[in-house]
């Protein structure tokens, strides 16, 4: 058998003293105890144990032999970042988790749970981080404003996952329609972080999620969010995966992009969207546009009708979402019901379909980073108490 190299990401990020194999692929997997002297079908029970029971330690694997489960806790590891917060939004349907880093960065994660509705199954989404804080400085995102600390390994994405399967295992959902969700059916890339920035992890992680020995959850339900970068849009459009895209776009044009969106100077919307037509053209998948609204900054009819005018060319394969600014985000106000209900018309006369997502959470801060900065700024106000 050849031997395969696990991937060291300590150039990006603080390297684990033990492997963790939260991050390795199923083949990596069957390769590191290869290496070992074990044969591929422990790498089946071990993958089993990990992802299929979703054991919390090695000790709770009772058919693997003694030896390799000692070998496992000394040169192993599927812990995962620690818990440092967990808090629930009154309604039950949202949950948020605080998540300290081996190297004490701190990250956030949520779960979203949502009834069924119209044709949609009651679903469990979990909203994940790819980065600790971010470089794009997006200024409605409290991650924006902290910077950029360093890219997530895969394994580290991946355990955010982990952690809602393990407790929507141990304590399922019961959705109005009496459905029990005990699995985590959906996610979404889009907290902390710009995914296509950690290009290579996020896409591993991905990958070690919907493999069947994994988690096994369909690239069709999971998303990828960028603020446009067109290189990682382009290269999406080459992976044999079918993961949906979602633009955050928030403006109908340049000028008044760049005012809320610094990458802009970078990836003006002309390019993001010729990246965008080359994706739906060769995957022939819809892309998502996401655009938050900010009572009187870009919520009028005229940025609607602008922004119908420049999906004309993707009409028939894309979407806009369109996201109420969260109460709790510094400097904008929420739109009222009737600008919003204005806004849709008007993107509908102009042929674009659109929807309107519901913000979760108010009540537990569950937008990126809102969480981790409060926690930064009271560790700063104790160290100052001191
Ligand atoms: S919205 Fe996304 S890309 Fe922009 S600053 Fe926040 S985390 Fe970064």
């Amino acid at each position: 058998m050849t031997s395969i190299q696990i991937p060291d990401n300590s150039t990006s990020s603080a390297a684990p003293a033990r492997a963790d194999l939260l991050g390795l692929t199923f083949l990596e997997l069957v390769g590191w105890l290869a290496e070992r002297g074990q044969p591929t079908f422990r790498a089946k029970q071990l993958a089993g144990w990990i992802f299929n029971s979703l054991a919390p330690d090695f000790a709770a694997m009772r058919n693997l032999p003694a030896t390799l489960r000692e070998q496992l806790d000394r040169e192993a590891s599927i812990a995962g970042p620690a818990v440092r917060t967990e808090i629930k939004a009154k309604d039950g349907r949202t949950r948020k988790l605080l998540l300290e880093l081996a190297d004490g960065r701190l990250i956030e994660t949520v779960l979203m749970l949502y009834p069924a509705s119209g044709e949609s199954r009651a679903r469990a989404t979990v909203c994940v981080s790819t980065q600790a804080g971010c470089a794009y400085g997006c200024t409605f995102c409290a991650t924006g404003q902290m910077g950029f600390d360093r890219h997530l390994t895969a394994g580290e994405i991946v355990a955010q996952v982990l952690h809602f399967a393990r407790e929507l295992r141990t304590q399922p959902w019961v959705a109005p329609d009496g459905e029990t969700i005990d699995r985590v059916s959906n996610l979404v890339f889009m907290g902390m972080g710009e995914p296509f920035h950690n290009y290579d992890n996020t896409l591993k992680a991905v990958r070690i999620l919907n493999m069947p020995e994994g988690l096994n959850i369909g690239a069709r339900h999971m998303t990828i969010s960028t603020v446009g970068l067109v290189p990682g849009i382009l290269r999406l459009a080459e992976e044999p995966l079918q993961v949906n895209l979602a633009i955050s776009l928030h403006a109908p044009n340049d000028a008044m992009r760049l005012r809320t969106m610094p990458v802009t100077r970078k990836y003006p919307i002309a390019q993001v969207l010729d990246a965008c037509r080359e994706y739906a053209g060769r995957t022939n998948r819809q892309v998502t546009f996401e655009y938050v609204l900010l009572a009187g900054v870009n919520d009028a009819p005229e940025h609607a009708r602008e922004l119908a005018a420049l999906l004309v060319p993707l009409r028939q394969l894309c979407h806009v979402n369109l996201i109420p600014v969260n109460k709790t985000a510094a400097n904008y106000a929420v739109p009222t019901g009737e600008a919003i209900r204005a806004f849709r018309e008007t993107l509908r006369a102009g042929g674009v379909s659109n929807s309107v997502r519901a913000e979760r959470g108010d009540d537990i801060a569950a937008a990126c980073g809102q969480l981790s900065t409060h926690e930064r700024r009271k560790q700063s106000a104790d160290s100052l108490d001191v």
